[in-house]
């Protein structure tokens, strides 16, 4: 478990493990097997490329995303790891390279598509697999929305191979769960590890739609050049939004399931390469979004249930910092939403369920304390106080009794035989002698003019929290009139009361509310620098031809741009730095806070960045130069180089016989530099 934390410094460059890593890394090291079950961005992966470092043999990994796998691999490597993936994609030359690292026992992680297994077997028995990572294990369930067929015969290989197996989901159901423990484990309970769902860094946003297409473009107007993905619920939606925030000068693509393979394939491609890309996108776009430094995601339109929105929602900020999620919502949504479950062919306790699911969602739209805890609680997860990161707890809701509004709207419905929609319904209340409203009669009804007192868009705003809060359901059969449901009785009976949001009515009748500001990612001082960071982190992507976060998240670049390291060695604290990154990028990204470029370290140097021999090496190269012309300074010049330098601060000589000894130094540096060397030598390994 000590090599595995060094690991996670030196190879990923993270100084601590996220929640319930640690755990789960210690109990694969134990050799049990693991199902982990963590919220998206929580970081899994790293539960079996830790391990996968530690011990011998090569870990294999099926994942069912090819673009997913790719990015994996290239992150991989990218911080001196061996891994390869095998795919369908997989070319020729390609996969030879594997195989020949796979026979040379150099290659740690092998990714694998599930459909490679079938003609897997004989490769997997001849390699000597030393752990076998199962990612996104739910698509084992048969009844899950994922289902792979191939991964039915996991569970198979695994008894064959009779090896160590973890395997990693975020769908964390009962059902799922047990379904996963029985195909993928054959019943031998492995060690089950469920975390908590919550993800601090992200902002929790739902508004009221009023003009939801100014409303995103405000949305993202203040939050330009960050990436994106706004959600819509239709095609056409994504490609006229895409074009609008276009035209306000951002850069922005649509995706759907309508867009032939070439384009779509175009979109990731580009989703995954370009930093501060918008993706106006129905929910086609999801399984396989991997990237980690998603700054936001908006709705549109409201998700179809609590689940599909924390999924979602889940897809920004995976680095961890800060990200925002904005859900619009109104009337118009409510009725499409039951409509799609009302019509769907499912069975009626199917529907039933949806319709719960939905109303959940509801429930935390129309929300009157913290989304957070609201939102744990759905999922049985208790956060004692409120969060400070929802716009709820930024601004507490203003509430008011509203069981006599909600009584005047369930009157009306009932007197006119739950046969019409809110637009009739609050004519009647405010007493419009439209033509409808005469044609019936209905100006003779004693609800008729009772609701005057308020405007339209304000009824309008009180029927959509009744709909919010399942008292009145639009009818399917009955063109999505408005009829009670059970739980509306009581407070007809005035048995009950209803407590309504004020605020949202106030700002539905003023059109519109204040746009919040982005949440900052650095102090205002460093935003300059942090573009700078990025502008390079694009040079290098571009010439590596990687996605941007290949180089560095977010994250990292957000750190670098607020600590301000001035040399490699204090760089190397900083999250997402190993020590192959660090050598391969520091200097690079040291020239961009310096404003100019500094003394480039020697190689030798740089591979000591960080570590305890990089201060030894400084001082031995301070004595050296001190001493090149001999101690009274006429002596003939001398000195070993920076390769030698770092030789000797890693093996650490005990006298001079042994520093003679060293390749590079020689009886008569021995002689020169030796005393000196040795002395801070011994004074290194007091300190
Ligand atoms: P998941 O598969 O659980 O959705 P990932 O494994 O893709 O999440 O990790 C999400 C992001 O978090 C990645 O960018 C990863 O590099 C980062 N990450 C993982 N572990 C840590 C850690 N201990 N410290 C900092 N960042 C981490
Ligand atoms: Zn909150």
């Amino acid at each position: 478990m000590t090599e595995a934390r060094r690991l996670l410094g030196q190879v990923f460059g993270f100084p601590e493990f996220r929640p319930g890593q640690a755990e789960i890394v210690a109990s694969v090291e134990a050799g049990r097997d693991v199902l982990a079950i963590l919220p998206t961005g929580a970081g899994k992966s790293l539960c079996y490329q830790l391990p996968a470092l530690t011990r011998p043999g090569v870990t294999v990994v099926i994942s069912p995303l090819i673009a997913l796998m790719r990015d994996q691999v290239r992150a991989l490597r990218a911080a001196g790891v061996e891994a390869g993936a095998l795919t369908s994609q997989t070319e020729a030359g390609e996969a030879e390279a594997i195989f020949a690292a796979l026979d040379a026992g150099t290659l740690k992680l092998l990714y694998m598509a599930p459909e490679r297994l079938a003609s897997a077997g004989p490769l997997l028995r001849r390699i000597s697999v030393g752990l076998l990572a199962v990612d996104e294990a739910h698509c084992v369930s048969q009844w899950g929305h994922d289902f792979r067929p191939d991964y039915l015969r996991i569970g198979e290989l695994r008894a064959g191979l009779g090896v160590q197996t973890v395997a990693l989901t975020a769908t964390a159901d009962a059902e799922t769960r047990e379904e996963i423990v029985r195909r993928l484990f054959g019943g031998a309970a492995p060690e089950i590890f469920l975390r908590g769902f919550d993800r601090p860094n992200l902002h929790l946003e739902f508004r009221p739609k009023d003009a939801p297409r100014r409303q995103i473009l405000d949305f993202t107007a203040a939050r330009r050049g960050r990436s994106g993905i706004v959600y819509c619920a239709s095609r056409a939606k994504t490609e006229t939004l895409a074009g609008a925030l276009g035209e306000a000068g951002h850069t922005a693509i649509a995706y759907h399931a309508g867009l032939d393979g070439e384009d779509r394939r175009l979109a990731e491609t580009r989703f995954q390469r370009e930093d501060g890309l918008i993706v106006c996108a129905t929910i086609a776009f999801g399984m396989g979004v991997d990237k980690p430094d998603i700054r936001y995601v908006a709705h549109t339109d409201l998700p179809k249930s609590i689940e599909a929105y924390y999924q979602e929602i889940g897809r920004a900020g995976r680095d961890g910092a800060p990200a925002e999620t904005l859900t619009l919502y109104g009337a118009e949504d409510i009725r499409l939403r039951r409509a799609q479950i009302d019509e769907s062919p499912a069975p009626a306790a199917r529907k039933e369920a949806d319709h719960k699911r939905l109303n959940a969602l509801l429930g935390l739209a129309e929300a009157r304390r913290c989304r957070r805890q609201t939102l744990l609680a759905y999922f049985g997860e208790t956060l004692a106080a409120p969060c400070g990161n929802c716009d709820l707890c930024a601004e507490r809701p203003e509430v008011f009794d509203g069981t006599e509004a909600a009584r005047m709207a369930f009157s009306a419905a009932l007197r006119t035989g739950e046969s019409f929609g809110a637009e009739h319904l609050i004519a009647i209340l405010r007493g419009e002698r439209t033509e409808r409203v005469l044609a019936r009669g209905h100006d003779r009804l004693p609800t008729f003019g009772v609701g005057s007192a308020r405007s339209k868009p304000e009824w309008q705003a009180i029927f959509r929290q009744l709909m919010g809060h399942d008292l009145i359901r639009p009818d399917p059969s009955r063109h999505g009139a408005l009829r009670l449901t059970e739980a509306a009785r009581p407070i007809l009976r005035d048995e009950a009361k209803i407590e309504l949001r004020a605020d949202t009515l106030r700002r539905a009748a003023a059109r519109g509310a204040a746009r919040r500001e982005a949440v900052a990612l650095v102090a205002e001082e460093d935003e300059g620098l942090l573009s700078a960071l990025k502008a390079r982190r694009r040079q290098l992507a571009d010439a590596a031809g990687v996605p941007a976060y290949v180089i560095f998240p977010d994250r990292t670049l957000i750190e670098l741009a607020t600590r301000r390291p001035a040399t490699l060695d204090a760089m190397r604290g900083i999250t997402g730095i190993g020590a192959v990154k660090l050598e391969r990028f520091g200097q690079d990204f040291l020239e961009v806070i310096a404003g100019e470029a500094p003394e480039p370290l020697h190689p030798a140097r740089r591979r000591l960045a960080g570590s305890p021999g990089g201060a030894l090496f400084d001082r031995l190269h301070a004595a050296q130069l001190a001493l090149a012309r001999g101690p009274d300074g006429r002596g003939k010049p001398l000195s070993c180089d920076a390769a030698t330098l770092a030789r000797i601060a890693r093996s650490r000589p005990a006298d001079l016989a042994a520093l003679a000894e060293l390749p590079g130094v020689g009886a008569l540096k021995a002689d020169r530099f030796g005393p000196a060397f040795l002395a801070l030598l011994q004074e290194d390994d007091g300190a």
